[in-house]
């Protein structure tokens, strides 16, 4: 277990480069520091949770890595390059997917036209456009393809506004996929969903490629230590402990923190 979230394994010359690395981080506003000096390395294919209580700055954190915020100290770097200055689409260019916790999704339009929207880029610019630009037989292949992967074909031709809240989380993941990202980052993909839908969004997880890189917040201990390598818990900001799930479920920090207070999940 490490006080840091170092990558262990091969590092040096000739290694390849971790997914991220961030350094330092800290983000302050006004007088409340939401994420105090935390670092952390997620290695080439690895899969790693940020666990921690409401406030603990999981989301804060979540989006200085995303490009979203920011930070007012310490560094990102996302596949060897540093991107602490770089806004979210830019690092969406570089590789970085990810879903989002409040819902991203056009309501208004099918299942399958929001996965295409996304394989093109989809930003507002491309919603307003989408329309008058031809659909490729490879968008679409694609987006077909993601569709598959996370279990929605059945529902391709549907409004998004009719689909469930699980299926929603669903169909974010496989619009963040079909970009070919080179690092996933999964905000809360679990808040707000039933027993079963953790469950379908567990093995979802679980199936995606074991090369895929992933970063996965969560306020949910279990879906977290059961889908991860490695975890980090956070509390008021600063780092608590990192290492393997079973070494964050045996912490006495992570007990105290999790079992001792009213907000544990
Ligand atoms: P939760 O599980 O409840 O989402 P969290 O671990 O994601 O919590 P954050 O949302 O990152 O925690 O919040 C960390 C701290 O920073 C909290 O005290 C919060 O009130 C504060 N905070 C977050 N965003 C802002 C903001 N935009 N302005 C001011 N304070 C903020």
């Amino acid at each position: 277990m490490t006080d840091q979230a170092k990558v262990p394994g091969p590092q040096g010359p000739g290694a390849p480069a971790p997914a991220l690395v961030i350094a330092g981080l800290g983000k302050r506003y006004g007088g409340v520091q939401a994420v105090d000096g935390i670092s952390l390395e997620l290695a080439p294919g690895e899969r790693m949770g940020v666990i921690g209580p409401n406030g603990a700055g999981k989301t804060t954190l979540f989006k200085m890595i995303a490009g979203d915020v920011r930070p007012t100290a310490g560094t990102v770097e996302i596949l060897g390059r540093d991107v602490t200055r770089m806004g979210a689409a830019r690092r969406a260019r570089l590789g970085v997917g990810r879903t989002f916790q409040v819902s991203n999704l056009f309501r208004d339009m099918s299942v399958l036209d929001n996965v295409r929207v996304a394989a093109r880029g989809g930003t507002a610019k491309a919603r307003v456009f989408w329309r008058t630009q031809g659909m490729t037989d490879d968008v679409t292949r694609r987006a077909l393809e993601q569709l598959e992967a996370v279990g929605l074909t059945a529902r391709q031709d549907d409004t998004v506004a009719d689909l469930s809240h699980g299926e929603q989380r669903q169909l974010e993941i496989a619009m963040a996929l079909v970009g070919e990202p080179a690092i996933l980052l999964l905000d809360e993909p679990a808040a707000g969903l039933s027993a079963v839908e953790r469950t379908t969004l567990r093995g979802l997880i679980e199936d995606l490629p074991r090369t895929l890189p992933i970063l996965l917040i969560e306020h949910d201990m279990t879906l977290a230590l059961g889908l991860t390598d490695r975890v980090m818990c956070m509390e008021n900001g600063r780092h608590v402990v990192t290492g393997t799930p079973d070494e964050v479920r045996e912490n006495e920090k992570v007990k105290e923190i999790y079992l001792g207070r009213r907000d544990k999940k």
